[in-house]
């Protein structure tokens, strides 16, 4: 397995129209992308910062776990996701480990990436993604 560079860092907002400002008037970054994610009931906004993304989730649903994390924890830092030359790879190498993976399998995350996510209890309380660009 070959981790590149941190693709995206995952936030947990209540209200994309609120946080967008704060991102795109006091830092600057431009969001360039606004994309719901039916099956995670989510929706994303993205910003580029150098190679890596910035990804607001808001969601779309009571029983979306985004909801679920905020209700808990509050608005904050939801996940971090790294890039790598390919998830089914990395995940099999993960679970020899001994890593506990919430996807056994890849499965299609925002803009059309292969992603898969590990258990926290196994990544020292980080939620962690794996993705890849699809060929
Ligand atoms: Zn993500």
């Amino acid at each position: 397995m070959n981790i590149s560079h941190i693709e995206h860092l995952g936030i947990a907002v209540k209200s994309l129209e609120e946080a967008i400002p704060y991102y795109e008037n006091v830092l600057g970054f431009k969001c360039y992308a606004i994309e719901e994610v039916a099956d995670q009931k989510v929706k994303t906004a993205f910003f580029m910062v150098g190679q890596t993304k910035i990804e607001l989730l808001e969601p779309t649903s009571e029983d979306s776990t985004i909801a679920k994390f905020i209700e808990k924890r509050g608005e904050g830092i939801h996940h971090m996701a790294f890039a790598t030359d390919g998830v089914a790879n990395a995940l099999a190498e993960m679970e020899e480990k001994g890593i506990r993976l919430i996807d056994k399998a890849p499965r299609k995350g925002a803009e059309g990436l292969n992603i898969a996510f590990l258990h926290p209890k196994s990544t020292l309380g980080v939620l962690t993604e794996l993705c890849e660009k699809p060929e």
